[in-house]
């Protein structure tokens, strides 16, 4: 089957590989491109198929999200709601990849309604990780640093339930209105921007840290009793959660592209030319 397959130098290209095997294999309809798979490329994974914001018809013809990870559900983290540092929970669960023909789905999958669209629909996956995330945010002001596609989920998500939600990004394309002061918590969604979340709540705010956010000031973290707390991708239950959410929400339109020109889309993703890139097989 065809595929996008990482060479021996971590660079993408299009690859014949064999089909996947397993009980189940499904036909992907289509797959998104997420800022952690751009981040493995170029590093050197020979027969990587990246692609975990997947989009796939089952043999009965239904069209379902895919679930990316499966924590064990038993263990300790897993009860403390950790489920993402669970010793299980690394294993891919998707083979061999998104951007691909055909994948299996060990950890299931979540059937999307009919008007949520193929490409809509692989925005699930990276909802789902906010929503998981958001749940960490306490109500009220809240700035979200890093206008790309995932604060603007975050804006969508939080202005949802209510929070009035400040974005800023470096690029002045992506910024939005700026906060008159300081903010009762921030999230970070850009790497590095860890500091300048520091400096933008108020004494006993919240920063939630869901991207690379660089070094952190603790003398501050003290001194302003300033909570800073960690979120890193979903589970089932948030999956499902995002299906519901999707065609109630107002988010960016993806650019959508032939699996074929994945050079072209990671591109798009790269310069800034599109928020959001889906690719269909
Ligand atoms: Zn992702
Ligand atoms: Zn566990």
């Amino acid at each position: 089957m065809r595929a996008v397959v990482l060479n021996a130098a971590g660079i993408p290209e299009p690859a014949k590989i064999s089909e996947p095997e397993g009980p189940e294999v499904l036909r992907v309809l289509a797959c998104g491109l997420c800022g952690s798979d751009v981040e493995k490329i170029g590093s050197p994974s020979a027969g990587v198929v990246l692609g975990h914001e997947v989009v796939a018809e089952t043999d009965k013809g239904r069209r379902v999200a895919l679930v990316h990870h499966a924590p064990c559900g038993e263990c300790e983290r897993c009860r403390a709601g950790h489920e993402s540092t669970c010793a299980e929970f690394a294993g891919a669960t998707i083979e061999p990849g998104g951007f691909a023909e055909r994948v299996t789905a060990r950890a299931g999958w979540v059937d999307l309604p009919d008007r949520v669209d193929d490409a809509l629909g692989s925005y699930a996956e990276p909802l789902a990780c906010v929503l998981r995330g958001a749940e960490r945010v306490p109500p009220g002001d809240v700035l979200v640093l890093g206008g790309g596609f995932v604060g603007r989920l975050f804006e969508a998500v939080l202005t949802r339930r209510g929070d009035t939600v400040y974005v800023h990004d470096r690029d002045p394309k992506r910024n939005g209105p700026e906060a008159a002061g300081l903010v009762g918590a921030a999230v970070v969604c850009a790497p590095g921007a860890g500091e300048d979340a520091l400096a933008a709540v108020e004494p006993g705010g919240t920063v939630l840290v869901f991207a690379a956010a660089g070094p952190l000031d603790s003398d501050e973290v003290y001194r302003r009793e300033l909570t800073v707390t960690g979120s890193r991708s979903a589970t089932r239950r948030y999956l499902e959660e995002a299906v519901a959410l999707l065609p109630e929400l107002d988010l960016p339109e993806p650019l959508v592209l032939p699996l074929e020109r994945f050079d072209e889309g990671l591109a798009a993703y790269r310069n800034r030319g599109a928020l959001k890139v889906v690719f269909r097989p």
